[in-house]
C-alpha cells in the first residue's frame, strides 16, 4: 500500500476536523463518543440528528430551513436569495462563487455573462442540457456588495446549506468553478491554475476543479479553453461510468 504524503495526511486531518465542526462538536471527541451513535452522549446525539437530517432532507426542505436568511451580513444588501437551479436529482452539480447583479435581480444562479459561458460549456461542450442534466449553485447564496469575494464568516454561514443541498441531490460529480469554490470545498487554499483538472473528495462526492467561466471570459486563450474542455471530458467520462 502506498504511504500517503504529509500534505495529503494534513488535508485529510483538516477535512476530518471540518466534518466534526459541521457535526456540532466543539472539542475533538474520544473514540468511544464517536462510535456508538445510538448511545446517548451529548455529542453523539447531535451527530445523529445532523446526519439524519442531512440524509433525509429534500432540496425543498433545505430551502425552507434557509428561509429568509439573515445568518450573515450579505442578507442586508441582497435583493433575492439565489438558492440554486436545475434538476434536483442531477448527476452533475456545478458550484460557483456567489451571485452577481443579474443573479441577485432574478434570484437564479449564473444568468449573466458568466452564466451564458457556463451554459455554453454544458450544452455545446458537454452536449448536456443545463436544466435537465445539471444543478447549479454557489458557495454563498447572496450577492457580495460590489461583487467582492465572499468573506470567511459569510462562507461559513452558508456552507451547511450547500452541504445539505449536495446530500439531497446525491450527484455523481461535483465541479467547483474557480478558486473560491475549490478552496471552500477543500478547506484549504487552492492554486486553481495548478490544480484544475484534478479529482478530489468532498464529503464522499467526487469533486473536479476547473476554471470559473468568468475567468474564461477575461482570459479567453486557447490554453484556457482547452483546459476546461479537458476537465469536462474527464467529468463526462466519470458520469458515463
Ligand atoms: N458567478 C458565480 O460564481 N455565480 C453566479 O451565480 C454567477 C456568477
Amino acid at each position: 500500500m502506498q504511504t500517503p504524503d504529509r500534505s495529503q495526511l494534513l488535508r485529510e486531518l483538516k477535512n476530518h476536523l471540518l466534518f466534526l465542526k459541521d457535526a456540532g462538536y466543539t472539542e475533538i471527541p474520544i473514540e468511544s463518543e464517536l462510535l456508538p451513535k445510538n448511545i446517548s452522549t451529548p455529542n453523539s446525539d447531535k451527530v445523529n440528528i445532523i446526519e439524519n437530517d442531512e440524509k433525509m432532507k429534500t432540496l425543498t426542505q433545505v430551502k425552507d430551513e434557509l428561509g429568509d436568511c439573515t445568518r450573515c451580513k450579505l442578507s442586508q444588501g441582497r435583493k433575492n436569495i439565489v438558492f440554486g437551479s436545475g434538476n434536483p436529482k442531477a448527476d452533475l452539480v456545478f458550484v460557483g462563487e456567489g451571485p452577481g447583479a443579474d443573479e441577485d435581480e432574478q434570484g437564479l444562479p449564473f444568468v449573466g455573462r458568466a452564466g451564458k459561458k457556463l451554459t455554453e460549456i454544458i450544452e455545446k461542450g458537454m452536449n448536456l442540457n443545463r436544466e435537465k442534466d445539471t444543478y447549479i449553485c454557489n458557495i454563498v447564496k447572496c450577492r457580495p456588495p460590489g461583487n467582492r469575494d465572499p468573506e470567511k464568516d459569510e462562507i461559513e454561514a452558508c456552507n451547511p446549506f450547500l452541504l445539505q443541498q449536495l446530500k439531497a441531490i446525491q450527484p455523481k460529480v461535483v465541479v467547483a468553478l474557480g478558486k473560491p469554490a475549490a478552496s471552500t470545498l477543500l478547506g484549504r487554499n487552492v492554486a486553481i491554475t495548478k490544480e484544475r483538472g484534478t479529482w478530489h473528495d468532498y464529503q464522499g462526492f467526487k469533486l473536479m476543479l476547473t476554471f470559473h467561466p468568468a475567468y474564461l471570459l477575461r482570459a479567453y486563450t486557447i490554453e484556457n479553453r482547452k483546459a476546461v474542455h479537458n476537465d469536462m471530458k474527464m467529468v463526462l467520462k466519470e458520469l458515463n461510468g
